[in-house]
């Protein structure tokens, strides 16, 4: 949910970065290395301006879902940002808990509906990319993390094993040879994602990549 605004964006990559990817790498090379305008439908827009009123609400709910669920979290810090110079890399985490005996769990709130009851890949790998963040700032290993979705409010552990991190390793230098080429990534086009909630579907129409 979280979202921050940098003046150079284009060379750090930030978890929305791995959420698009993991999603469609065409959003990744519209909005960095074309910078193109996102451009969302009236339903979406409608959706965003209705989201922005419900979020003091939300937080309530999630604060008392992560309470019921996580009694011994000690510690809740809102919209952590986190920025590794060296690597280029930085993310806005929307919460952060630590327990009573010092693990640290990153959440997502995504306001939205899980898929039937279960997290979307995407979101998987945009918690995976804040684990990996958060243990670089801690020195502490990242086990598990949560995604709060919002329309049902459901809230998901994820178990975040070396797995998720290696996938998220591997995003990180296909991102960073992208924007070094400068060229779209290679992909197949899974139409059943085009349906204009990518905010880019003018650009794959006007350049013909989009088939949906
Ligand atoms: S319209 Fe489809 S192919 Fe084009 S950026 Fe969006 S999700 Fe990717």
């Amino acid at each position: 949910m979280a979202s921050f605004e940098v003046d150079d964006e284009a060379e750090y990559i930030s978890g929305t970065d791995i959420k698009n990817w993991v999603y469609c790498p065409l959003i990744v090379y519209y909005r960095k290395v074309m910078v193109l305008d996102l451009k969302l439908g009236s339903q979406q827009e409608e959706g965003k301006r209705k989201h922005e009123d419900l979020q003091r609400k939300i937080m309530r709910r999630v604060g008392i879902a992560l309470r019921k669920r996580l009694p011994e979290v000690k510690e809740k810090v809102m919209n952590q940002e986190i920025i590794l110079q060296k690597e280029r890399l930085r993310g806005l985490i929307d919460i952060v808990l630590i327990t009573n005996n010092g693990e640290i769990i990153p959440v997502e709130i995504k306001m939205m509906r899980s898929n039937r009851g279960k997290p979307w890949p995407d979101h998987i790998y945009q918690l995976a990319y804040y684990a990996i963040l958060l243990e670089r700032k801690t020195g502490k290993l990242v086990k598990r993390g949560y995604i709060y979705y919002a329309e049902e409010e459901e809230l998901i552990e994820i178990i975040i094993t070396n797995h998720e991190k290696t996938r998220v390793k591997r995003i990180i230098r296909d991102i960073r040879r992208m924007l070094k080429d400068e060229r779209p990534p290679k992909i197949r086009i899974n139409p059943r994602k085009c349906t204009g909630g990518c905010g880019y579907k003018w650009v794959c129409d006007k350049l013909g990549h989009n088939i949906a």
